[in-house]
């Protein structure tokens, strides 16, 4: 009996000797695995980096997270905002007076610029950031009119101008994206009237203000450079304006960067938003 139990501790020890084993051997096994989970998944990044494709493998892996949109006060009160998304598919270069009155002429409307690398039209992208523009206005008490909803028209900017003074509206805004010759050159501006325009002195200081609130506005909202408020009495798009008036540059589309950003939905969300905060701190 004496043996009998000294051999059933002898077994109950080597049961006990081998469970811990077999704890130990999963606990190693599995901490074996996970490192070698590890040194794949870095070898597949280091295979990435050499290939150069480490950012098209991290979309893919990456869930899409769809920012949600700012949102907005309702703070419209039915107030009327004119929308003009600058330019058409085909300009008209007949001539048009600058102002009213004006000896000096420009073409009635142009057809824009065109993106440096998605080759896209400015028209275009005036006209996508209008209607989400005018979308989300509306869903903030306020009534719109687009001067356009099409890029097949022909409407020169005093005539544009025209629908924003018959309407009486409260703010007109005038989107367009800038370019120039040289890449580098970024960020956003607005444009409104001098207090010496010989057509449109009444509306410089709501102009210069409603310019002013847009452009804080955008800038916050997109991060972009902010390139001030300019002033400028040579534009038939502002001297023919007898409302509140401010062109919008929305960005360089000469710049490659901007130019992306310009024909991306989310950053023309933010674009929006900016300008939507600008006119609400400009009519309250
Ligand atoms: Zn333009």
């Amino acid at each position: 009996m004496i043996d009998d139990i000294i051999v059933r501790k002898a077994g109950g020890n080597v049961k006990k000797l081998l469970i811990v084993f077999l704890i130990l051997f999963f606990i190693t096994g599995c901490k074996q695995e996970k490192q070698f989970e590890t040194v794949i998944i870095k070898t597949k990044v280091i295979k990435q980096q050499q290939n150069g494709i480490v950012e098209k493998q991290g979309e893919k892996v990456k869930p899409i997270i769809q920012e949600p949109v700012d949102e907005l006060q309702v703070v419209g009160n039915n107030r009327l905002i004119v929308i003009d998304a600058g330019h058409q598919r085909y300009g008209n270069n007949a001539p048009e007076p600058i102002g009213p009155g004006a000896i000096e002429t420009k073409a009635k409307v142009t057809s824009g610029a065109t993106g440096v690398v998605t080759g896209n039209l400015e028209s275009q992208i005036n006209l996508e950031v209008a209607l989400k523009l005018k979308g989300r206005l509306e869903k903030c008490g306020y009534q719109v009119i687009m001067v356009r909803t099409s890029q097949d028209v022909d409407m020169s900017n005093s005539e544009r101008a025209k629908i924003a003074n018959e309407n009486k509206a409260d703010a007109f805004i005038r989107l367009h994206c800038n370019s120039d010759d040289v890449f580098s050159t970024r960020g956003i501006l607005t444009i409104a009237p001098s207090n010496t325009n010989r057509f449109c002195s009444q509306i410089s200081d709501a102009s210069q203000l409603l310019s002013k609130c847009v452009l804080d506005n955008i800038c916050q909202a997109t991060g972009a450079k902010d390139r001030g408020v300019m002033i400028s009495d040579n534009m038939s798009g502002i001297n023919w304006c007898q409302v509140p008036v401010t062109i919008v540059e929305m960005g360089f589309i000469s710049n490659p960067e901007e130019d992306r950003l310009l024909s991306d939905g989310g950053y023309q969300d933010k674009i929006v938003t900016g300008i939507i905060k600008g006119i609400n701190e400009f009519i309250n």
